[in-house]
Order: C-alpha cells, then structure tokens, then sequence
C-alpha cells in the first residue's frame, strides 16, 4: 500500500470487523439524533415499526425504511409550505447553521437542495483531501475548475475542497472551450476538472479553432464527475490522448453522504470509497431489496447512509443505480472495496431473460470509434421492461457513411451485441449530428426513448 498517497490512512484503511465497529457505532448515534430531531423522522420510524433505542446490529438496521428521491423532493417542499425554508422536513440542525446551500435541478422544475453546516462542510472537504491525495495532486498545485459553479452540487462545493487542501484554485467555470485552452495556456494547471463531456468537446473544438495544443498546455490530470464517461475506457482514452497523455480520474459522491465519496485510480478499475467510517453502504437484491453480502463481484442495487452529516443526512438513501462492487485488492494499491456503475435499476431492461443496461449498448458502440460516435438511444415502445428482441437502437455514425457502409457497420455492430450482450438487436444507423439527444435533469444524455 501507498501510505504516503493517502491523506488519512488510519480511516482509509479501516475494513472488516474495526470498520463494522465504527459503522455501527455511528449508526447508533445516528438513528437517534434523526429521531428526537425530526419529527418527520420519528414519524417514519414509528410507522416502520422500528426502534432506535434498540439499534444493535447492522443487520437489524436493514429494517429501517429507505429514503427515495421523491421522497426528498416532497419532503422539501413541504418544509418551504410549513417552515418557510427548503431544507426538508428530515433537517436535523438549527436551519440558522447552515453555511452552504446547493441544489441539483429535478425533472418536475422544484430542485433537490443540499444543505451542509460549517462542520459538514470541514467533513466534506477531508473526503476532497482523501480523493486529491491519492491522485498526488499536492497543496500549492494550480487547480483549474472548468465546470459550472452556480449552485450545482459539484461546483463550490468542490472549489470549497480544493481552496481548503491548499491548492491555487483558479475557478474558470464553464467559460467555454476557448477561453478555457487560453487560461491553461496562462496558468499551467497540474490538474483540471469539469465533465467527461465537456473536456471531449474542448479537445475538437480547439484543436479546429485554434492553434493551442491541449498536449502541451493542458493539465497532466483530469477529474471529470457528473456523468459516467470518467469510469469507461475509451472515454478516458479519448480524453488522455486528447490531452498529452494526462492521466484521467473519475469522481462520484453518494446522495446523503459527505461528498465526494469515490474516486477512480492509476489503473482504471472501478471506483475507491475513499471514507468507509462516513458511509454506510449496502447492496440490495434488486428483486428482493434485501441486502447481499459485500463480496467480490457482487452486483446489487446501491442504498447510501451518510454517518456524520448534520444537516438532513438521508438514511438508506435509495439512489436507484446499480453497481457491481469489488473487495479484492486493486493492482493500484490503494484501500478501499471499489465498484462499477452499471446502469439505474430504471432503465434496466429484461430481453429474452437477459438484464441489459443501456450504456452497456452505448458502450460496444464506443469501441468502433472510427465509426460511431458513441451516441445511441433504445427505443421503448411499451412502458414494460420485458422486451420482445430484437431490441431496436438508435446509433449514430461518424460523418455520413455510404449506404454500402452502412450496411457493413449495422452487420457488425448487431453481431458484437449478440456476442457480447447474448440478445437480438436491430441497429439504425443516424448520420452524425442527426441524432437528436434528450437530456435528463443533471445534463445526463437520457439513453432511452418513449415511444407510446
Ligand atoms: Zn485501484
């Protein structure tokens, strides 16, 4: 192990019986202060059946009852029609200690707040130490912030880390391509952060406006967060080339929890839980929702409980993303069980007895890159998630390939599909640009399409 890399190793280190030991110990203390702080909360234990004076185990706290999106979002709205403030029927600190409001934008136009007190704040910048250390990005590194910063989770919230590990911080925001190439020609950042999305932008916008070289001035490493181009490869191998050779790390927070959360490493192989003393993490049986052991390979559905947050912590927060989770050791050395997204339980579809995710479509797609662009959309014509193969599939070209081409890239591509994903799939090719892409509420390209 690289001791040295980590920021706090007597907590990153921590697993097995001492790790549970920890865990369970905040629990404790945290399904007690929830209760006696929030009426909300009682409420909802009581209703369970559930009671926190008696929390002894963690298998018992698999009872308790999980807290969904909407759930969050309901709870917000009626805290602002009662209380006058936004933060949640389920806050459990003086609404006058709040010293950071950010939101996310939610499908139905009222956002999702995230709320955090100075303390909250200190913790979430030691989980931002842990992440950047272990990149050995060092306190005194300029630091370009590249995304946008007004009330997005992962804007001050994240410049906020930087400024408080010591970096020189140079928040650019989401300025747009050029001027970004100019400031990293001014100010040489070690390491830049934005989307995986935009930095894949950047590299062909300048390069066909500009003659900046992103090889020579650009950072020698990127965090990208947001989406999930951070954790596939040929994303990341796009985004390297693009940049000289930078090394790229994707970085990911979990709903409730102090973020970030997880963060990729040298070898690309899942994502590190950077404080596993501060998360309580289970993986549930999508089928049954019960919990399954955190072994190696496990794949399950994700339920997240910030243990230390003073501010409306979510417990057994329901974020509804698959994950694969990995306890092995990683070649990188660094501690930390790691995992795999692998698509939302929503958009998980059922063809032919076969689970299939979206972006495992997208990413076959994203292997012919001389061909494909990597944009595809399964259309949905029923609201069921069983479906009748072949599954049709949008997928869009590079450029505008001949009719002959085409026939040849459609041959292929179906049959990788049948190889690799063993289902039935009918390609249509679009020509590049034509295909027009929905996007979600975060700015997430939506990989399905109703069609009913
Ligand atoms: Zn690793």
């Amino acid at each position: 192990m690289i001791e040295s890399n980590l920021h706090n190793p007597e907590m990153e280190t921590l697993q097995g019986s001492a790790l549970e030991a920890v865990q369970l110990r905040k629990l404790k203390k945290l399904v007690v202060r929830v209760y006696e702080k929030s009426p909300y909360y009682k409420n909802k234990f009581d209703v369970a059946g559930v009671n926190p004076y008696e929390l002894n185990s963690l298998e018992e706290f698999s009872h308790y009852p999980f807290f969904t999106k909407e759930e969050e979002r309901e709870s917000q709205q009626l805290s602002l029609k009662q209380y006058g403030h936004p933060y949640g029927m389920h806050v459990t600190c003086d609404v006058g200690d709040i010293n950071l409001t950010s939101a996310s934008s939610g499908t139905t136009g009222f956002p999702t707040f995230q709320a955090v007190t100075e303390k909250d704040r200190r913790m979430r910048n030691e989980h931002m130490a842990r992440a950047l250390c272990r990149l050995e990005i060092k306190p005194g590194d300029t630091a370009l912030f590249c995304g946008e910063m007004s009330m997005w989770v992962a804007g001050i919230p994240s410049i906020d880390g930087l400024l408080a590990y010591g970096c020189n911080v140079v928040p650019v925001g989401a300025k747009g391509s050029i001027k970004i190439a100019e400031m990293m020609d001014m100010v040489h950042p070690v390491v830049a952060l934005g989307t995986p999305s935009f930095f894949r932008h950047m590299i062909k916008k300048v390069a066909n406006e500009t003659n900046i070289n992103l090889c020579e001035v650009g950072p020698k490493k990127i965090i990208v967060y947001g989406e999930p181009g951070g954790s596939v490869p040929e994303v990341v191998r796009e985004l390297s080339e693009g940049f000289g050779g930078a090394e790229i790390y994707d970085i990911m927070g979990g709903t409730g929890c102090h973020n970030p959360l997880f963060v990729s490493c040298k070898e690309n192989n899942g994502l590190h839980i950077v404080a596993p003393e501060n998360a309580y993490v289970e993986i549930l049986d999508p089928e049954t929702q019960k919990p399954l052991p955190m072994e190696d390979g496990v794949t399950g559905e994700i339920v997240l409980t910030g243990l230390d947050r003073e501010c409306g912590p979510l417990i057994r927060s329901q974020v509804k993303d698959l994950v694969r989770v990995f306890t092995s050791p990683c070649a990188c050395g660094m501690p930390g069980w790691r995992m795999f997204i692998e698509g939302r339980v929503d958009d998980m579809l059922l063809v032919k007895g076969v689970n299939v995710f979206p972006n495992a479509i997208r990413d076959i797609a994203l292997k012919s890159p001389a061909v494909l662009t990597g944009n595809i959309q399964v259309l949905k014509f029923s609201k069921s998630q069983v479906i009748e193969p072949p599954l049709e599939v949008k997928v869009e070209c590079k450029g505008n390939p001949s009719q002959e081409d085409k026939v040849k890239i459609k041959k292929k591509l179906e049959g990788e599909i049948q190889r690799v994903l063993r289902f039935r799939c009918e390609a249509i090719l679009i020509d590049e640009n034509k295909l027009e892409i929905e996007y979600g509420p975060t700015g997430k390209a939506k990989l399905t399409k109703k069609m009913y």
